[in-house]
Parts: structure tokens; sequence; C-alpha cells
């Protein structure tokens, strides 16, 4: 049977080139990065240059860089190092810290927010416009003086809205505050330099572009964190734990490449994303583009079409051949509609009613002719099916 994958803001195949960079980490060169024989010290150089290509990929100092097990590990690590430190020093005898992100955030930020006011610390979550956007005067009207932190995300996962960090870190700036990005969904499909974008943290992770699951980065600008892990004095003590060479290697591959694929793969995933999305609302009636106004990441649209069930469609759709997604991986299966759409406004019927197709490096024109064949045909067959689509039809 023929497989499509339109789900890459799920989840990347490792690219042969980077696993070829692997693989000699696993056995031949199995030294311990930390160990001063040569075993160990060919390990820590193929870490050391891979750092310096992940710092390259964001403008940034290699010595900025910490390596972690992903855009979890990074978000948390950003976030709580950042709250505990101003707890430690200043904030706690001014009053409460408080933390500024938004209400459309990846979970991985969203649930250490929470733990975070459950640990009586103030958040202010902002709303967004109807294209997954932030208002800057929101942010502006949002900060006080035991504001430590401002956390909000480069692109987001569902919608590819990207946010204007340029001013948010500007603002940030300002107001002498630390601004942290989840950069996890834009890092390696759009530029990205910390230094223009004011940034004093930003979190990566390795299988969003083409590097395996489980090894992410943490860029950290002058400042000391404090650590979630104790441990041995790996990466300065402040990431403790064995590098994971391997993984290390292929981000640090992944991200030369990525470096150097960037302009070409975004022209290209970009008119084959406006494809799919033009040839879907022509081809579906009643289809709308969630979030297509915003400036967006190249490869990612996601569209509501009223009257069907989006988890019924997106089984039929894999029986197909065709994979794609109801938002965020992570939270797939629960029958919550997604916190994104419902945040850009849409009602729960509809948010329920979306899919997103999200594109990448191995996506064909092929795949996309094959997507404008399957969805539309699906999209009928449920709608005939679905009385509420019946009364949607009637009324309008
Ligand atoms: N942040 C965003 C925006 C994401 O899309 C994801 C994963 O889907 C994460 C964070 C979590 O990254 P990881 O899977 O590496 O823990």
């Amino acid at each position: 049977m023929n497989r499509v994958y339109l789900d890459y803001n799920a989840t990347t195949p490792v690219e042969p080139e980077v696993l070829d960079a692997m693989l000699p980490y696993f056995s031949g060169e199995f030294g311990n990065a930390s160990s001063i024989h040569t075993f160990g010290q060919k390990a820590r150089a193929a870490v050391e240059t891979a750092r310096e290509h992940v710092a390259a990929l964001i403008g940034a100092r290699p010595q900025d860089i910490f390596f972690t097990s992903g855009g979890t590990e990074s978000d948390n690590h950003a976030i709580f190092g950042i709250v505990s430190s101003s707890v430690a020093t200043s904030a706690s005898s001014t009053g409460k810290p408080h933390v500024i992100t938004t209400f459309v955030e990846h979970e991985a930020v969203l649930n250490a927010c929470q733990a975070l006011e459950k640990q009586g610390v103030d958040v202010t979550y902002l709303h967004v416009d109807q294209d997954g956007l932030i208002d800057l005067e929101d942010l502006q009207a949002a900060l006080r003086k035991e504001t430590t932190l401002i956390t909000i995300m480069h692109a987001n996962n569902e919608l590819g809205t990207v946010q204007p960090l340029e001013e948010v870190g500007r603002i940030a700036k300002e107001a002498d505050v630390y601004f942290h990005t989840d950069a996890v969904q834009s890092g390696g499909k759009i530029p990205i330099d910390v230094n223009q974008l004011h940034l004093d943290l930003l979190s990566l992770s390795g299988h969003k572009l083409y590097a395996p699951k489980g090894i992410g980065a943490l860029y950290v600008r002058g400042t000391r964190l404090k650590q979630l892990l104790y441990g041995g004095h790996h990466q300065r003590g402040m990431r403790p734990g064995t590098e994971n060479v391997a993984g290390i290697v292929g981000f640090g591959k992944a991200a030369e490449i990525a470096r150097h694929a960037l302009a070409n793969d975004a022209k290209r995933l970009s008119a084959l994303r406006d494809q799919l999305e033009h040839g879907l609302l022509h081809r579906v009636p009643q289809s709308r583009i969630n979030g297509g106004r915003a400036p967006r990441t190249p490869n990612t649209a996601n569209l509501v079409f009223p009257g069907v069930e989006g988890e019924a469609l997106l089984i039929a759709l894999d029986l197909k051949g065709l994979a794609c997604s109801t938002g965020a991986a992570c939270s797939s299966g629960a029958v919550e509609p997604s916190h994104v759409l419902t945040a850009i406004g849409l009602p729960a019927e509809e948010a329920r009613a979306s899919l997103r197709f999200s594109l990448g490096r191995h996506t064909t024109q092929a795949d996309i002719d094959f997507a404008l064949r399957v969805v539309p045909a699906a999209v009928a067959q449920l709608r005939q099916l679905s009385p509420t689509y019946r009364e949607v039809a009637r009324t309008t």
C-alpha cells in the first residue's frame, strides 16, 4: 500500500546522512566524552563539533548551547531554572515571581507554567487573535515589576503561526525580563537569530529536524540557570549526565544540513503547502484554513472540514494510506478539542472537525496529488453519514 506521511510536525525521519554520522559513535568510537584518554577525546571532539553546528543554526555562541533530552526538557529547564533562580535572589523579597506566556503554547510550556502556579507563582496567559497571534499591547500591559520571565513560542505546532518575537524581545529587553522561546517547531524551518530576537533562552528538539528522538538543546545566554538535575560536571554542571554522544552527533549533522537546506526547503514546501490548501478549499465545500493570514512556517496547513469528526477522518485517511494529525500528536486520543484551535476562537465542534497536514523534506508533488484525491473523498463519505452536516447544509 502507498503510504504518504504528512505529519512532519509530529516527528521527522532521521536523514541517511545523519544516521551515517551517528553510527560510528555506537560502537567503534564509543568513548565517554568526559574521559581523558583518546577514546574519550574523540567523543568530546565530536560533541563540540555538533555544538558548533547547533549554535550556527540559531546564530548563537557554541558555549551557550546545552544538550538535553529534547524539547520538553529544554522548556522545563528554561522555565523552572529562571523562576527558581529569581526566587533564590530578588523576587522573594519583593513578592511572588510572575511569568508571562500564551494560551497556545505546547503542553511542555503550559503544564510547566501550571505546575509553577501550584507553587505560588503568578502566571499571565496571553490571548491570541483568530490567526493565533498575540497582541503586543497585551504583553506590555501584562508586565509587572515582579515579572521574571516571558516565555512565548516561536512557531505554533498546530497552526504554524510565527509570533512577532523580535518585538517581544525588544519589550523584554526594555523591561529587563528574561525572554525564552520554544523554537521546537521553527528550528530548521525558518531563519532564527538569537541576537536579532533578543533571546536569553531558546529550546530546540532534534526529532523535528531529521535527527533522532531523545536529543535536544537549550540555548542560554549570559545567565546561570538553576540546574534541574544534580550529578557530575558534564556540560559545566548545568546539565549533568553522560552525554548522548551519538544523539548529539546526529543533532549536529541535522542542524548543519538544515542550515544549508533551509531556504530551498522553505521555497519548495510553501509552494506544495499552498497547492494543498488551495486544492482542498476548492474540492471540499465549506472547508476553511485555520490561522492562514498570519506569518506561518512553510510546511504547515490546518483546515476545518465542518460536519466531520477529525478523529474519524484521520482514521479513514490512515486506512487509505495518508498520515496526518488532528492537532498536537501528544494530545491525540484525548477527547478535549485542541486548546490552540479553541484559543483562536473555533467552537468545539469546528476544532474537532480540523486536521493538520505538515509537510517535510521528503514530501513530493505525488504526495500532494494523493492527498488531494483521498481527503475530499473521505470528507464527502463521512459527511454523508453525518446528521450534523446535513443540518449545516440545510441551513446555509
Ligand atoms: N514544543 C513544541 C512546540 C512541540 O511541538 C513539541 C513536540 O511536539 C515539544 C515542545 C516537545 O518536544 P520533545 O518531543 O522533543 O520533547
